[in-house]
């Protein structure tokens, strides 16, 4: 109780002093936090919820030493109910210096990503699959009695799609950017702003593709890594030669390929705007760019991340 007035208050705060909207009523709790806890009340394989009991845990890693634990939030989903364990360890982790490799990078609709290296990420297949399976069972849904037992039984079924989907997409996520900070010490992406993005042209596609949790997700992983994480100015990255800096104008979105007609630059389109990316980032962190670097870089280096993971 004290928690649902605590997120009452946090609601109407955010309303008055961050231009939220007033605060929706919401029938159901999906989670609650115990926010001060001790380290006893977790054991290998049990955790002791105040007011509830021992409860048999699933852990999906050891817990680290000499940390102490903080808070336990307990939510449920559609695939079961799920403790999170918040720990707290007291030392200071510096910022990623500026350093190593620069890796810009380029998000886009025709592949998931692009690197100023030259590789091309696909999205990922397994979305067709699922999505396949969730219209089907939501054109089952309709046939069903509304309320009935067999409709909320496939009700349940269709949040656990969406909960899959949404499980898988984040994994994936985060083996790409690990993959990602395997290959740099800096990474440079667009600084854009996904809200505006999600409901102009590319609605649908862009949040298929969980673009804002990605950047989200890359930063953090750039942070454990330390790889220096930057987002740079979005603007004209695709209307600029990577090569020799001149604008070569607008490109029309059919057009796969850059091609300066100042320097004779050729390379696929994504590539080309990553590189612009990364040459802004360098600048950024006040290092050269070197105007023939990105050359070499191209030759056959080209691959299918994706393929390479299930
Ligand atoms: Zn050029």
């Amino acid at each position: 109780m004290q928690q649902t007035l605590r997120q009452l208050e946090a609601a109407f705060v955010n309303m008055w002093e961050r231009g939220f909207g007033f605060p929706r009523f919401k029938k159901k709790m999906t989670s609650f936090v115990y926010p001060s806890v001790k380290n006893a009340l977790v054991s290998n394989g049990w955790v002791d919820l105040p007011k509830i009991g021992n409860v048999r845990m699933r852990m999906s890693r050891a817990i680290p030493e000499g940390f102490t634990l903080k808070q336990i939030r307990v939510l449920k989903r559609a695939n079961g109910y799920f403790a999170q364990l918040t720990y707290q360890l007291a030392v200071n982790i510096p910022d990623a210096p500026v350093h190593g490799h620069p890796l810009g990078i380029d998000i886009g609709l025709d592949y998931y990503l692009a690197t100023s290296d030259g590789e091309l990420v696909k999205r990922p297949r397994f979305f067709n699959q699922l999505h396949g399976k969730l219209k089907s069972l939501q054109r089952r849904l309709k046939n069903k009695k509304k309320g009935s037992l067999n409709w909320r039984k496939c009700q349940m079924k269709i949040a656990r799609i969406h909960q899959k989907i949404h499980d898988t997409r984040k994994d994936w996520q985060y083996k790409l950017a690990h993959h990602l900070c395997d290959q740099a010490g800096m990474i440079f992406v667009e600084d854009i702003n996904f809200k505006a993005w999600a409901k102009g042209l590319f609605a649908k596609h862009t949040l298929d593709a969980g673009f804002g949790q990605f950047f989200g997700i890359l930063a953090y992983v750039c942070r454990k890594r330390d790889v220096y994480f930057l987002k740079v100015d979005k603007d004209y990255t695709s209307q600029i030669c990577p090569n020799c800096h001149t604008q070569t104008g607008k490109k029309s979105l059919s057009n796969r390929v850059h091609f300066c007609p100042e320097c004779g630059y050729t390379t696929n389109r994504d590539v080309a705007a990553s590189q612009v990316i990364r040459n802004r980032g360098k600048v950024a962190v006040g290092q050269p760019v070197n105007q023939n670097a990105c050359q070499e870089v191209l030759s056959g280096s080209i691959t299918d991340w994706l393929d390479k993971t299930p």
